[in-house]
């Protein structure tokens, strides 16, 4: 068997003209363009890729974007204070602090400070403590696990019942996951790095996430047959054929494990373009949120 191979590339671009078009049906009512604040704190390299890429991606579908840069020196309390500007300024529906924040931050504070209806990334504490409860709603939800819960939906009617193997428990992607797994009634179990004896826990899962940054652990003999296999892990391996002299590999040995599973994201092209599908998404319900 030879999985099918699932195309975020063309999911998310699919996803990308429904919100440029929302976009412009909103301009055509006469009503205020969604703005997204992008906050970054330091000068982190693969920091600003990411938030360059974020506001290209904005720009493309009409989404006003601005970039914020702050010096890693600022003190703690000033860029709280740039955070509520933001909350305060009506052109802005979404605000993004980018993460990690260089050390010396109180990352908590700095994401309390961003205004609930404008956390379109989820991080706030009230976001992520709702989605963690029953019978209440987050706001928002974050980009990354949203986008593998995307292309999961796509894949079954319905996750009910289903078991589900999340492979990290980080606050960004793998704990937000396995949250969002639970809400839609799968059957979830989360590793980390003391877990014991993942392959006989991975060969259990109907649904394999796997979120722990490396490269190509995740073997073909630990996938039950048929599978749905997202790859959530980017990890970057030498390669002198490439221009950059490296390539980007999952955290799924991505040749083999597609003999077996029934689906599979590729990496890249799978969970990537659809985390910043996602956070459009997410800006465009944010200004229909404010009502503006
Ligand atoms: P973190 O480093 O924050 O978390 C990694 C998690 O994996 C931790 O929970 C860690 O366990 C666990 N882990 C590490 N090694 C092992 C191991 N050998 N066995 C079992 N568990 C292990 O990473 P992120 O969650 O931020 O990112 C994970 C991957 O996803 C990275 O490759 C990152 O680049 C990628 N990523 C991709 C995105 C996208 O848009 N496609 C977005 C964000 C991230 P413990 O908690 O015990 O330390």
């Amino acid at each position: 068997m030879t999985a099918k191979i699932i195309d975020g590339t063309s999911i998310a671009e699919n996803i990308r003209a429904e919100v440029a078009s929302d976009v412009k049906k909103r301009m055509d009512a006469g009503l205020m363009v969604p703005g997204l604040a992008t906050v970054m704190v330091g000068d982190n390299p693969a920091s600003q890729a990411y938030v360059r890429s974020k506001r290209k991606a904005c720009a493309e579908v009409g989404i006003h974007s601005v970039g914020l840069e702050l010096p890693a020196t600022m003190p703690q309390s000033e860029v709280e204070a740039q955070v509520k500007n933001l909350n305060d300024d009506p052109t802005i529906h979404g605000i993004l602090v980018q993460l990690p924040l260089p050390s010396g931050f109180d990352e908590e504070k700095i994401l309390s400070a961003v205004d609930l209806r404008k956390d379109v990334d989820g991080f706030h504490p009230v976001n992520i403590g709702r989605l963690a409860q029953k019978g209440r709603d987050p706001l928002f939800t974050p980009a990354t696990p949203t986008g593998v819960m995307y292309l999961l939906n796509q894949q079954f009617s319905s996750l009910e019942g289903l078991n589900a193997v999340v492979l990290g428990r980080s606050n960004i992607v793998g704990m937000p996951t396995m949250l969002l797994l639970i809400r839609a009634n799968a059957t979830v179990t989360l590793c980390h790095s003391h877990s014991k004896d993942l392959p006989s826990i991975c060969r259990q899962a109907d649904i394999l996430v796997a979120a722990i940054g490396r490269t190509e652990m995740v073997k073909k003999d630990w996938i039950k047959p048929g599978a749905v296999v997202i790859d959530v892990g980017i990890n970057r391996v030498e390669d002198p054929s490439k221009p950059r002299g490296y390539r980007l590999v999952g955290d799924v040995a991505f040749n083999e494990v597609k003999e077996i599973a029934g689906a599979i994201s590729p990496v890249p092209g799978g969970v990537g373009p659809m985390t910043i599908a996602m956070l459009l998404k997410n800006t465009l319900k944010a200004a229909i949120l404010a009502g503006l």
